[in-house]
């Protein structure tokens, strides 16, 4: 595979045309605020491959499943937020010829996303076939400062004398090129175009989705506004205006298009279409440079907060630094009902769907790196879907009567709180997520001291999950031991394994914790504590005596697969019976092994997909002495192909711990490039954006040592060989602590006006505001 990038600390650099690879460019180069994004097509017409993308949060069709032999427990579909109208088109010809890069000579050829500023810059050269010559130079950006507004400027200036033909489209005749059954997903509603401005409003099919897209636009020439005759052009779900130009040798043409998105999510269909115009007014008063600014600004206070530096490595710098832009370009936390989906607004893989990458990966990262009302957004999402996790559960066959009730199973893969995966084997019994979801929010409690969020929801949650485990254990007279049959653990690899060791782990956790959690509940420091704790155990008709008795036995009494010969934890009961082949067995003409093996020898074999038993470990770290997780590793990792996006992230934070830096280094690397370097040849269907929130994790709790315990921030630094500094920043209880480390020690500084405490290697150091505190290694 060539390099796909040039490396390079702040930008990410394609030099040369590349249609080969130009699917994986469009993801690379997606831009996205959280509300809506797209990938990165060429803004003229382009007939190569291309993946055209461009998606509105939260906005989604239930696609209906595609099964073979229906199954009762199946879902009914699988929702996908939508590919959505485009409002990036700018189509031109030249003389007549339309400009295509596809069919042009493209003498020159250079794309920069820009991390820091978060605009994306493309220019080129290109000879058309009628011989004429241009030079194109494009900036773009999905404005972080304004959630609806997008803004393109796009200048061409031609070599000879020509007729430019500009056409500035919004194009809402898009399809998903997954679509279960070749179906259009939107219906129409309305287009219009005149002067200066294009807009489409359209509806989705099912979901009733009102959603315009609109534009507006200016164009200069030689920096002097112009304002030829236009013509406006609308068909179904296209509105676009058309205009030429005469323009001399060397002229050059500025075309500044602003786009809009609004949703019927966000606000009364009725108001859409006036909200786009609303936002390209202010747009074109402010002026591209203002709006550009302003965007600059945004991104810049975002870098301040969650900026990680890494010093004598900028393969690692820049990996890192694209992976921070991809989350926030994805999700910024303002909306209880948006989350973030595996790939972000860069494809449509995965359909932009809430999975367990959210709860498991990507809460650490926002804790740390955000205001907290963006991870507490995070747990208010599942808490807003409690009702259809426990319907989700009663469709399962648990919830059957007084004895067992109000049990839920968060859905695998969701976008409003119904499992809408069409994977039965894999998915549906990967319970292992509601643990995940459980584990959230004590991760959060922990992390913020907000434990009043358990009156606002988190105690229901927590019981709800813990009942979901009570009723899904059953009791083995012949281990005489509770035991959780028929699962898939994080390791995809094995389905229908008994006793997955990290299922049963979280399944433990849970009963326990949410027992413990009604004490904590009960005993805040705040007017009413108790009574809101009795009102919400009164909702659910917890019948505390019995339940909590029944929990505290269960977990006592839990299987867990253990080889006492190894001394290790299983990762099933029947793992040892498999052949315990390594992955250096492997003729590597057969890796990755799911596009070269078939199910079912995948199934049968040793290999394991993604970290599962030092899953746990890592979940649990503080639990788990160093020669345990030592002997689990070196039983586990040889055998993990680390064909999930989501494993080397773990093993990384484990290998420091072992003081193993260079493997720890090489899966850190392995996620933070995963995209850049096209590591799992797939980033042509979009980048791997949960994942990339365990390069954080990878960087901070590994090397940087992060860990919250008692209360308090815990820090051990260790840098692996070759890298001169990690410097990061994390909020933590009001505080805002900045944490540099080198070879020769480490320097922590209190940027806000709020005193904190760390302990570092152990020893506790106050930290008033805006002190320093340096300590050499
Ligand atoms: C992983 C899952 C993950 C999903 C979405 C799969 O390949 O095995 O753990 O939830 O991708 O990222």
């Amino acid at each position: 595979m060539k390099q796909l990038v040039e490396i390079d600390e702040w930008t990410v650099v394609q030099e040369g045309f590349d249609p080969e690879h130009q699917r994986i460019y469009e993801s690379l180069f997606s831009l996205g605020n959280g509300h809506m994004g797209g990938r990165g097509n060429h803004e003229e017409a382009y007939s190569g491959d291309t993946l055209p993308g461009n998606y509105l949060a939260g906005v989604y069709y239930p696609d209906p499943t595609r099964v073979g032999w229906w199954k009762n427990g199946y879902p009914d579909y699988f929702a996908k937020i939508l590919n959505a109208a485009d409002w990036t088109p700018i189509r031109i010809a030249v003389d007549g010829t339309a400009l295509d890069l596809d069919i042009a000579e493209v003498l020159a050829y250079r794309r920069t996303l820009d991390l820091r500023a978060g605009d994306l810059k493309r220019s080129f050269k290109a000879r058309l076939p009628n011989a004429t010559m241009v030079d194109v130079d494009v900036t773009t950006i999905v404005s972080m400062a304004r959630k609806h507004l997008g803004a393109i400027r796009y200048r061409i200036t031609p070599v000879n004398n020509v007729t430019l033909h500009l056409s500035l489209q919004v194009n809402g005749d898009v399809v998903n090129e997954d679509s279960n059954y070749d179906e259009g997903f939107w219906d129409e509603v309305s287009q219009s175009a005149e002067g200066h401005r294009a807009s489409v409003v359209s509806r989705t099919k099912k979901t009733q989705f009102e959603c315009a897209t609109a534009m507006a636009f200016e164009v200069r020439v030689d920096d002097v506004l112009v304002d030829p005759a236009t013509e406006a052009v609308t068909a179904t779900r296209f509105a676009s205006v058309d205009l030429e130009l005469d323009v001399a040798a060397g002229q050059t043409v500025d075309i500044i298009k602003f786009g809009a998105n609004a949703t019927s999510r966000e606000m009364p269909a009725a108001d859409v279409e006036a909200c786009c115009h609303d936002v390209l007014d202010q747009a074109l008063a402010d002026g591209f440079d203002e709006v550009h600014r302003e965007h600059v600004a945004a991104w810049a206070r975002i870098w301040e907060l969650g900026d990680v530096v890494i010093g004598g490595d900028p393969a690692a710098q820049q990996g890192i630094r694209f992976n921070i832009f991809q989350l926030n370009s994805t999700f910024t936390g303002d909306d209880p009902d948006l989350n973030i989906g595996p790939k972000g607004f860069t494809g449509e893989k995965y359909g932009g769907v809430t999975y367990w990458d959210t709860e498991a990966f990507c809460l650490p990262f926002y804790l740390a790196t955000s205001e907290p009302d963006v991870a507490r957004n995070l747990l208010r999402y599942r808490h807003r879907q409690l009702d259809r996790a426990i319907e989700n559960a009663g469709k399962l066959g648990f919830n059957r009567g007084a004895q067992e009730q109000g049990a839920a199973l968060y859905p695998m893969v969701t976008i409003n709180g119904e499992e809408c995966h069409n994977e039965w084997e894999i998915t549906f019994e990967e319970i292992h997520r509601n643990g995940a979801i459980a584990f959230a929010i004590f991760n959060y409690l922990r992390y913020t001291g907000d434990d009043e969020y358990l009156l606002e929801g988190g105690l229901e949650v927590l019981i709800a999950i813990a009942r979901f485990w009570a009723q899904r254990v059953s009791f083995s007279e012949a281990k005489q031991q509770y035991v959780i049959l028929g699962v898939t653990g994080p390791n995809e690899y094995e389905n229908n394994v008994d006793n997955n060791w990290y299922t049963n782990l979280m399944a433990q956790w849970t009963l326990r914790h949410a027992a413990e959690a009604i004490d904590i509940a009960r005993s805040l420091e705040m007017d009413g504590a108790t009574e809101r704790v009795d009102a919400i155990l009164d909702d659910v008709d917890f019948a505390e005596a019995t339940e909590r008795s029944r929990w505290s036995a269960i977990a006592e009494g839990l299987h867990f697969p253990s080889d006492p010969a190894r001394d290790i934890f299983l990762q099933q009961g029947n793992y040892l019976d498999k052949e315990l082949l390594t992955v250096d067995d492997l003729d590597p003409a057969d890796r990755p092994i799911h596009k070269h093996w078939s199910w079912d020898r995948i199934l049968r074999s040793p290999f394991i997909k993604q970290a599962d038993v030092l899953q746990g470990l890592w979940v649990f770290e503080e639990r788990f002495d160093l020669d345990t997780i030592r002997r689990n590793f070196d039983f586990y990792e040889p055998r993990t192909v680390h064909e999930s996006s989501l494993s080397p992230s773990i093993h990384a934070v484990l290998a420091v711990r072992l003081g193993r830096l260079d493997k720890a280094h090489e899966m850190m690397l392995r996620t933070a490039r995963l995209d850049l370097d096209d590591i799992n040849a797939d980033t042509e269907d979009g980048c791997h954006t949960t994942s990339m929130a365990g390069t954080w994790i990878a960087a901070v709790q590994g090397f940087g040592g992060l860990q919250v315990i008692d209360d308090a921030l815990h820090l051990d630094p260790n840098l692996p060989p070759g890298w001169t500094e990690l410097t990061f920043q994390v909020q933590f209880r009001g505080a805002w602590i900045s944490v540099a480390a080198t070879p020769d020690g480490v320097t922590i500084h209190n940027r806000s006006d709020v005193a904190s405490d760390v302990r570092v290697g152990g020893t506790s150091h106050p930290l008033d505001p805006a002190a320093t505190l340096t300590l050499s290694a």
